[in-house]
């Protein structure tokens, strides 16, 4: 059934309400076919909805929104080593994760509690406390938007690279991601010196973690740190951290001393939230919008923000960044 004049205001966690003019909920591929074939919808704009955790909608869409709701998790092949576990792109990742916790499948558990799809989930090849998706990834399935054809993509066809995939780049809007096929571990390979997880383990007074420590251990920092979307409007983390040249990373050093630096390939990440910090933005509030005072990286909404004033806030923050650092960010949110 296609939905008429649908408020998106419950289906992105900006909490922005913007109307789209036609939204269709899709719970299967054949279903999915059938809507991109349908010739009534040929002519209509096409927009992949997953959780709306990654998005600032900045005016109304005056087209087909398609919700993807294809669900289902299964276990598909068991080696030695790996196990294979295909899920549908509408599952919640969380719940994926969850799921893979308690059936000992290891390799996801430092991604516990980010919002949205699985199906968003290679688009930026989502990350955090040192894994990304693409270090468990194995392929995935996709369907063709003009042709309905569904492809299946390996890790290579998906060329991922720090918050970027394909589908965010060459392929833009071209495809619909229906499943995500992981290879996750037997043996847990425990990835705990990143951030604060061995504070946060010990802080539990554990030693020896299981995968359910972690991952809880993760929870416990992220509730801690980041606005919960339920009560706060916001889309994470609004930029992506700058990768520069080393040499760039040097100067920068020699006249900020307390920089954070940290090597990624021969180049350097920085942390966008420190250069975002330095410039005075942490906590500041800007009519209904501003800068969340415990991470400066996460523009909020305090009510009654519009997609255009958050997108405004974001240009004056780059500005200020990029006058002060000569450094330009890019923002990691989808913006519509
Ligand atoms: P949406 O916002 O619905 O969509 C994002 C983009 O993907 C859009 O362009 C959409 O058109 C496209 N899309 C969605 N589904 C599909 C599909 N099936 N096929 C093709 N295209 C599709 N991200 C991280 O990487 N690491 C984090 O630690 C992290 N923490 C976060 C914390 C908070 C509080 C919030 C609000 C966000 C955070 N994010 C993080 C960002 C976000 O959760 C992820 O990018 C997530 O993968 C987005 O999923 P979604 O289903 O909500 O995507
Ligand atoms: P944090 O721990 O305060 O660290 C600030 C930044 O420094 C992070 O962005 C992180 O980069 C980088 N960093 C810290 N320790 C590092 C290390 N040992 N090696 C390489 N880089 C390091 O960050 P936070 O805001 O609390 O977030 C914690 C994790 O969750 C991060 O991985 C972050 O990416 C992820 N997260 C992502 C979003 C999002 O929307 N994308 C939102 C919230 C949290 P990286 O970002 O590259 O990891």
């Amino acid at each position: 059934m296609i939905e008429q004049n649908v408020s998106l205001k419950p289906y992105n966690t900006f909490g922005l309400n913007v109307q789209a003019k036609l939204m269709a909920r899709v719970h299967s591929i054949p279903s999915l076919q059938e809507v991109l074939a349908d010739i009534k919808l040929k002519n209509e704009e096409r927009f992949i909805l997953g959780g709306g955790s990654n998005l600032l909608l900045t005016k109304n869409i005056d087209g087909l929104v398609i919700k993807n709701e294809l669900l289902g998790i299964a276990l598909i092949k068991e080696t030695d080593d790996f196990f294979f576990v295909q899920s549908g792109a509408g599952v919640v990742w969380h719940e994926l994760v969850m799921h893979c916790i308690a059936h000992g499948y290891a390799g996801i558990e430092n991604l516990s509690l980010i919002p949205g799809n699985v199906g968003a989930a290679p688009m930026q090849n989502i990350g955090a406390y040192g894994v990304e998706l693409k270090d468990v990834f194995h392929s995935l399935e996709a369907v063709e938007m003009t042709t309905g054809k569904v492809e299946t993509f390996l890790a290579t066809d998906c060329e991922f690279g720090y918050r970027e995939s394909v589908f965010k780049r060459k392929l833009k809007g071209q495809f619909i991601i229906s499943s995500v096929t992981l290879r996750l571990s037997k043996k847990p390979n425990f990835n705990t010196s990143y951030g604060a997880i061995e504070e946060e383990l010990e802080l539990l007074g554990i030693s020896s973690p299981t995968l359910k420590d972690v991952s809880q251990a993760v929870i416990n920092i992220r509730q801690s740190k980041l606005p919960d979307p339920k009560v706060l409007g916001n889309s994470g983390s609004f930029f992506k951290n700058p990768v520069v040249a080393t040499a760039l990373y040097e100067e920068l050093k020699a006249k900020h001393p307390t920089i954070p630096g940290y090597p990624a390939g021969d180049e350097t990440k920085l942390a966008a939230g420190w250069l975002i910090e330095q410039c005075g933005w942490k906590g500041k509030v800007v009519g209904n919008t501003g800068s969340h005072a415990k991470q400066a990286l996460v523009l909020v909404n305090y009510g009654n923000a519009t997609g255009v004033e958050i997108f405004n806030l974001s240009e004056q923050i780059m500005q200020s960044v990029y006058d002060t650092f000569g450094v330009q960010l890019e923002r990691e949110v989808n913006v519509y």
